[in-house]
């Protein structure tokens, strides 16, 4: 790449991905805050609107590369405690400081947390009311594979909604992004945990995800009906969603 690290091939990925969470998993929350400026917040906020979960007990959501449980606990919190959430990640480390979180919070009777692959889902067809997935989707190997299990554990009438990076469609933002992207974002990394490749990783990863238009084509061809999407910050992030109809 013209960023001066190698192309990264599908197979070799998964073993990338998981070296970068592990080793950040304890600091991951705060890195969050400091490479978005806070706006993940606000974006994970949109998502939980558009989702506008029920206050109806036994509604479940799949949060998938749910990490620290950011957006499971938003949801659970938005219906009141209600709905149960299970937290997917294929990363132990990062799962560990969300059952932590969790705790502290009150939430461990609303949230489960599961060790698995977003390509291989261990769960029975049609289990969830809801899928989501943030900031994830882009570091999962096949893409597909991924969404043809968000549809299958999805019960009929059942949501899917994918928050991620996506194409910055503004004059000046989109420099600034670049910026901000490719040079203060590995420096972040290098002060927080002593290392700025892992994070220039990430950002190439961005780069090369498909941009909205593409994307909703991936969603439609999985299965998925209505398929639409906002976008936030002038498309640094996009919220997709779709439904098993
Ligand atoms: N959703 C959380 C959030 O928005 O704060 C965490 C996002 S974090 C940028 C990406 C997460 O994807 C990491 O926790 C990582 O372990 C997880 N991940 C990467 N590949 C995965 C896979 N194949 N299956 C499940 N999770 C995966």
């Amino acid at each position: 790449s013209s960023y001066g690290f190698r192309e990264v091939g599908e197979d070799e990925k998964q073993p990338l991905v998981d070296a970068v969470f592990h080793r950040v998993a304890n600091r991951y929350d705060v890195m969050n805050d400091l490479m978005s400026g806070g706006l993940h917040r606000l974006w994970k906020d949109a998502m939980v609107a558009w989702l506008n979960p029920p206050r109806r007990p036994g509604w479940a959501v799949l949060d998938v590369a749910g990490g620290t449980g950011d957006v499971a606990f938003r949801i659970v919190e938005a219906s009141h405690n209600q709905a149960a959430a299970t937290v997917l990640d294929i990363n132990g480390s990062m799962l560990a400081v969300g059952r932590e979180r969790a705790k502290k919070r009150g939430l461990e009777e609303s949230v489960d947390f599961v060790e698995a692959n977003a390509e291989e889902l261990p769960f029975p067809g049609e289990s969830f009311d809801a899928y989501t997935i943030a900031f994830g989707i882009r570091n999962v190997p096949h893409i597909d594979a991924a969404l043809a299990e968000a549809y299958r554990v999805l019960k009929p009438g059942g949501r899917f909604l994918c928050l991620e990076f996506s194409e910055v469609d503004m004059p000046l933002l989109d420099r600034v992004y670049e910026a901000w992207s490719f040079r203060a974002i590995p420096q972040i990394g290098r002060m927080v945990t002593g290392e700025a490749e892992p994070y220039a990783y990430l950002i190439e990863s961005i780069r090369k995800f498909p941009n909205q238009a593409n994307f909703a084509d991936m969603i439609r061809r999985a299965g998925f009906d209505r398929v639409a999407w906002r976008d936030y910050s002038g498309g640094i992030a996009a919220l997709h969603s779709g439904w098993k109809l």
